[in-house]
């Protein structure tokens, strides 16, 4: 049985890592109803209630998204978008109210895994994550990533980073910058987009943010190890994850 598939009905061992389940949907109704019925079956959610939200939920781990397409501020179509060209695979059940085929047709090809029409029984939404989770399951779609470079590793899963072994006690969005910059090794990222991915697109700050953060993350992981300078600074620019 995959790991991925955490409900109750898996026999989820104590500690064991339950599926955590994005759940966007603008209407708080339909939103808590849904929350109450997967919770009932072991998952945990964390609730969305616009597109941004949903974006950043996601971003910092999530195994399955069920997703309204009518979401304010950034719809539900964007936000698919976004996180398949981002190389995100994990599944995708889109909630649509709207019956026509048009919707259904571009949801699926625009990366979607399944979809249900409201008005819907939460029993059936519950069913298709099941299935879902079965299918990604069987595909390895969900193998938690572990980054090693040298001394570091970058556990996704456990949302930890470790210097031989030994978790350097990150806080949660330093977690995320680094995961962000990690997981894009070699590449220049500038401080719009780390805002954009690891606080969100509501997100308030300032560019400082970042750079505060990244001071934090080079005491915590190379000064403190003393390993060799990881996080480069791009003049003007951002950041940069590479070794040496
Ligand atoms: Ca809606």
């Amino acid at each position: 049985m995959p790991q991925w598939f955490g409900g109750r009905e898996a026999g989820t061992a104590p500690g064991m890592a339950v599926t955590r389940i994005v759940v966007a949907e603008d209407d708080s109704s339909i939103r808590e109803l849904l929350v109450h019925h997967l919770e009932r079956d072991g998952f945990h959610c964390d609730q969305a209630a616009d597109g941004p939200s949903a974006l950043r939920l996601v971003r910092t781990g999530a195994d399955a998204l069920i997703l309204d397409l009518g979401l304010p501020v950034v719809d539900g179509f964007d936000v698919l978008r976004a996180l398949r060209r981002e190389g995100r695979e994990l599944p995708i059940l889109v909630l649509t109210a709207r019956s026509d085929e048009i919707d259904r047709v571009v949801g699926l090809e625009i990366g979607a895994d399944d979809y249900v029409v409201k008005p819907f029984s939460p029993r059936e939404v519950v069913a298709r994550v099941k299935a879902l989770g079965r299918r990604a399951g069987l595909t390895s779609i969900q193998a938690p990533v572990v980054l090693t470079f040298e001394r570091l590793e970058i556990d996704e899963a456990a949302r930890e980073a470790r210097i031989d072994g030994v978790n350097v006690g990150l806080k949660p969005r330093e977690f995320a910058l680094l995961l962000e910059l990690a997981s894009n090794a070699g590449v220049a990222l500038s401080r719009e987009t780390l805002l954009e991915r690891v606080w969100g697109y509501e997100f308030d700050g300032d560019h400082r943010t970042v750079d505060v953060h990244v001071r934090r993350l080079r005491s915590k992981i190379e000064d403190g190890a003393q390993l060799a300078p990881l996080l480069h600074t791009v003049h003007g620019f951002g950041y940069k994850f590479a070794r040496g």
